[in-house]
C-alpha cells in the first residue's frame, strides 16, 4: 500500500515581518516598527546567499512573498529582494509568484512594478465587506479602500487575485458573511480563502474572548454551510478545506504545502521542509533583531530543527490530504474502511475525499484514520 507525496515540487517562501498595525486576532510574526526595514532586506539577501549552494540544481516552481504585510515595502525594496532571489536560485519556466497585500498599502505604482517583476498573483487581506466587522478585527482599511485596491490590481494587469475572508466573529450574522462572499465575487476575484476566527494565545482577541461570547459550534456549522452553498452557486470549487477557486486559479504554492511537497522559507519565523538527505523541518525564530544580527555576522539565523520521523510523516500526510479535493488514494481509503467501517459516513461514496460532515471534523478524523491503519504502518510505502 502506498501513500506517496502528491507534490514533487519545491516552493520558496519569503516572510516580510512588518505591519502598519496589529490586528486583534493575529498570531503571525510581525512588528509595527518599520525602522529596521533596510537592515532586514540586507539580512534576507545574506540568507539567500547562505542557501544558494545547497539548492543549486533544484528548480523552484513557486515564490510566495508573505508576512506581515509585504505591500508595505516600497517598489524598489521589492525589486531588490526579487533581483536577489532570481540571482540566487533557479526556477521552472513561468513560476507562480504571489505577493500578499493589504488594501490600504496598494497603489498603482506598486502594482505596476510587481507585474514588471513577474509577480502574477496577489493575495489581498480584505477579511470582510462590512466596515463594522473590519473595525472589530482591528483592520485599518474600510470597504471602499478594499474595492479600490481590487480595481488598481486589475488595472495593473492582475487576473489572479485571492481575497481572504474571516467568519465567526462575535455578533456576525450568517447573512453578513454571505454578503461579503458575494461582494468579493462581484469584483471578478477568482480565488477566495475563508478562515474561521480563532482565538490564539498572546493576541488581543485572547484577552477580549474572556469578556465576550464567541459563536458556538452550531453557529459555526451554519457559516460553513452558507459558505459552501454560496461559493458553489457563484462558480467557485472547494479544493482545500478553506480554499475556493474558479477553474484554473488554484494556488500552486499552497498545493505544495497541502500535497506534502518541499519548501524553503527565508525571513524570521519562516519554515522549511526537505525530504533529503532525511526528512527535516526547520523554522527561523520569530525574532527580527536576532535574525539581522546573525546574518550581518555571516551566520544562519537562530532556528529550530526537527527530524520528521516516518510515523509523523504518515500522520501529516493523512492530516493534509483529507483536507484537499484529492483526498486519500482509493486503495488506502478501502483499507481504512475495512478496519473501521464507522468512518465510511464521512467520505464521499466512491472516493477517498471527505464529504461536508467529514470536513467539519477533519483533524479528529485524521487521528482516527491513523489509528485504524496503525498496525499496518510498516507496510505503507511513503516516497
Ligand atoms: S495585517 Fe495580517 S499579518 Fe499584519 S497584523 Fe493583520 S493579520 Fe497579522
Amino acid at each position: 500500500m502506498k501513500l506517496p507525496a502528491y507534490s514533487k515540487s519545491i516552493g520558496l517562501y519569503i516572510h516580510i515581518p512588518f505591519c502598519r498595525s496589529k490586528c486583534i486576532y493575529c498570531a503571525f510574526y510581525s512588528i509595527t516598527d518599520t525602522n529596521p526595514t533596510e537592515d532586514f532586506i540586507k539580512a534576507l539577501k545574506r540568507e539567500a546567499d547562505l542557501y544558494r549552494e545547497q539548492f543549486q540544481g533544484r528548480k523552484f516552481s513557486t515564490i510566495y512573498i508573505g508576512g506581515g504585510t509585504p505591500s508595505i515595502l516600497e517598489p524598489d525594496q521589492i525589486s531588490e529582494i526579487m533581483e536577489k532571489i532570481f540571482e540566487s536560485f533557479e526556477f521552472e519556466d513561468s513560476p507562480e509568484i504571489t505577493i500578499e497585500a493589504n488594501p490600504e498599502s496598494v497603489d498603482l505604482e506598486k502594482a505596476v512594478v510587481w507585474r514588471k517583476l513577474g509577480i502574477n498573483r496577489v493575495s489581498l487581506g480584505v477579511q470582510s465587506a462590512n466596515d463594522e466587522e473590519l473595525k472589530f478585527l482591528g483592520r485599518i482599511h474600510d470597504i471602499k479602500t478594499a474595492s479600490r485596491a481590487i480595481e488598481i490590481l486589475k488595472k495593473a494587469g492582475f487576473s489572479n487575485i485571492n481575497v481572504d475572508l474571516i467568519f465567526g466573529m462575535p455578533g456576525q450574522s450568517v447573512e453578513s458573511f454571505k454578503k461579503s462572499i458575494e461582494w468579493v465575487a462581484e469584483r471578478g476575484v477568482n480565488h477566495i480563502s475563508t478562515y474561521s476566527l480563532t482565538v490564539e494565545r498572546g493576541t488581543k482577541l485572547f484577552e477580549l474572548s474572556k469578556r465576550i461570547r464567541m459563536p458556538d459550534e452550531e453557529t459555526i456549522v451554519k457559516f460553513y454551510r452558507i459558505r459552501d452553498e454560496t461559493l458553489k452557486r457563484l462558480g467557485f470549487r472547494r479544493y482545500e478545506i478553506s480554499n475556493f477557486a474558479r477553474p484554473g486559479f488554484e494556488s500552486s504554492h499552497n498545493r505544495i504545502y497541502w500535497f506534502h511537497g518541499e519548501y524553503l522559507g527565508l525571513g524570521p519565523s519562516a519554515a522549511s521542509f526537505l525530504y533529503k538527505p532525511q526528512s527535516i523541518r526547520w523554522q527561523n525564530r520569530s525574532n527580527l533583531r536576532a535574525y539581522i544580527k546573525n546574518l550581518h555576522a555571516g551566520k544562519f539565523p537562530p532556528l529550530e530543527k526537527d527530524v520528521v520521523s516516518r510515523d509523523k510523516l504518515l500522520l501529516e500526510r493523512i492530516f493534509l490530504y483529507i483536507r484537499t479535493d484529492r483526498g486519500l488514494p482509493g486503495e488506502f481509503k478501502k483499507i481504512v474502511i475495512e478496519r473501521t467501517p464507522e468512518l465510511s459516513r464521512f467520505f464521499e461514496d466512491s472516493s477517498g475525499k471527505l464529504n461536508f460532515e467529514g470536513m467539519l471534523i477533519a483533524d479528529t478524523l485524521a487521528l482516527q484514520i491513523y489509528e485504524a491503519i496503525e498496525p499496518l504502518v510498516d507496510e505503507i510505502e511513503l516516497d
